[in-house]
């Protein structure tokens, strides 16, 4: 756990302006003094700029700069934007073909406005999203929306760009340098490296148990370099982030500017809602307002949170459905009204999903108007009818999962791996007690290139995964990564010679 006491530049707002502003009023406001407080409340009044408050609603909301620099609120609470803009559908319409970039930048603009101005973030989200998105036919009205063109090949592309890209700009205006420190399982660590590759005075530091991750993804983060060190722990994913964990907590770490990239920074969180626009848009009837259900692969509910936010903004979704694996806490919560985290998480083939307490829980519960501390802890129950009536929660078993597999490919000869085939599942199982859906809009998410898992796609239908360019010659690629132990000392040691 973070030890806010020991990190002042978390406890107290950044000691900086919203990080760009509107020349223009400037000029048009001749009374306007230049210090922080005058600036800040001046040009919130004149936007009504979102605000973000914290989950555990014990610290003053913030900025968007500062939620993304803070990361954690300093009570522990995730951060949250205090409204939801509601969108522009008809306006929205004209973008249907158009690319991924226009819709990020009408999505995003909102929530940016304050820290970056309309110009940056254009382009930002130009220089973000280079990539395709396709949405795939797979009968019917049912879609699969594959995330996995991004340079990782992981929908976690989406979300560490452009937070990547939004910590690079405000670090322009801030002293010294930012250590992100990040523990990962697979796909977060490839993601988050690949994003802040070579952006200035941030420095990457990723944890990984070698023995718990596949070749490919290893090679996704040790073949980077630059900025960005690597280091194999020999122990379990839960020994690298208790490390990181502690290493935020350490006082002796004060003068290292220490901060996180998980899915609890809300710039994490915000893009991942673009890509649900962007479907409904190109897929919907938009004038009608035809409603849509989206099926979303769930771990730490940092995805699914995306689709509850663009509905919260008004895209018309009719039903979200939650696909878990094993780790089944939230659909019994669902059905039961009483949270238990699972632990240690259960091992499932959807290895990205293994996951026994989703971090992002607590902003579920909060958008229902409920409070779930970080512990994991019912302080106030959300409204469980309206969740019941919004969601649909589904746990998909390992046999279930290669099962889905296998038919997706016989039936609709559509390539699926582990995780997509959990959603996939989920939506059947929604649609087949849920007839009348038979015939609604559908679209379920592919978050993963099945390049990424061969081994487990030649043995259910016979086939290697064409690669795709973002993950071809990583085999050839030199490696270079730190061995270290699980003991603490050592890490916190080399931190200390590596960034003070
Ligand atoms: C991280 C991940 C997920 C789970 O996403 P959450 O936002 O944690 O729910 C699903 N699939 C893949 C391939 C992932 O990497």
């Amino acid at each position: 756990m973070p030890q806010i006491a020991s990190r002042p530049w978390i406890a107290r707002p950044l000691s900086f302006p919203p990080a760009t502003f509107h020349t223009q009023h400037l000029a048009a406001c001749p009374r306007l003094e230049l210090g922080h407080g005058t600036f800040a409340a001046y040009t919130r009044g004149m936007h009504e700029q979102i605000q973000y408050y914290s989950t555990n609603r014990q610290v003053a909301p913030v900025s968007l700069a500062e939620a993304l620099l803070q990361g954690q609120a300093a009570d522990r609470g995730l951060f949250m934007p205090d409204r939801f803009p509601p969108l522009d559908l008809a306006g929205m319409a004209k973008l249907r073909g158009r690319p991924y970039a226009d819709v990020a930048y009408e999505v995003l603009r909102p929530y940016a406005d304050g820290t970056f101005d309309d110009a940056t973030l254009r382009a930002l989200c130009d220089d973000a999203y280079d990539y395709d998105v396709p949405l795939e036919r797979v009968t019917g009205r049912r879609y699969l929306m594959r995330l996995d063109r991004g340079p990782t090949a992981s929908f976690k592309d989406f979300a560490a760009r452009m937070m990547a890209r939004w910590m690079s700009v405000l670090m322009r205006q801030q002293a010294g340098e930012l250590v992100i420190l990040t523990a990962t399982s697979g796909d977060t660590g490839s993601a988050v490296a690949h994003a802040y590759h070579g952006v200035p005075r941030v420095r990457v530091v990723v944890l990984f148990p070698p023995a718990e991750v596949s070749d490919r993804q290893r090679k996704q983060m040790t073949t980077i370099g630059g900025n960005v060190t690597t280091i194999g722990i020999d122990g379990k994913f839960d020994d690298c982030q208790a490390l990181v964990k502690r290493a935020f907590a350490d006082p002796a770490l004060r003068d290292i500017r220490l901060t996180s990239a998980n899915s609890i920074n809300i710039g994490r969180l915000l893009p991942q809602s673009v890509y649900y626009v962007y479907a409904y848009i190109n897929l919907a009837d938009v004038a009608a307002r035809e409603p849509i259900v989206f099926s979303v692969p769930s771990g730490n509910f940092g995805d699914m949170m995306g689709a509850v936010i663009a509905r919260r903004m008004g895209l018309p979704i009719s039903r979200l459905v939650i696909a878990t694996n094993a780790n089944d806490e939230v659909p019994l919560f669902l059905s039961s009204g009483r949270y238990r985290k699972i632990s240690p998480s259960r091992v499932c083939i959807s290895n990205a999903m293994n996951v026994g307490h989703p971090s992002n829980l607590a902003r579920l519960v909060d958008v229902y108007g409920g409070m779930m501390d970080e512990t994991g802890v019912l302080r106030e129950q959300p409204d469980m009818e309206q969740m019941r009536r919004d969601l649909y929660a589904i746990s998909i078993s390992d046999d279930e999962t290669r099962m889905m597999i296998q038919a997706a490919y016989e039936q609709h000869n559509t390539l699926l791996e582990p995780h997509g085939a959990v959603g996939w599942a989920g939506l059947e199982a929604y649609i087949s007690e849920n007839p009348s859906a038979a015939e609604a809009l559908a679209v379920s998410v592919e978050t993963a290139h099945p390049a990424k898992f061969p081994e487990e796609i030649r043995s259910l239908i016979g086939l290697d995964p064409p690669v795709p360019p973002s993950l071809a010659g990583l085999e050839s690629r030199p490696e270079q990564y730190e061995r270290m132990s699980t003991s603490y000392e050592p890490f916190r040691d080399w931190l200390l010679g590596r960034f003070t």
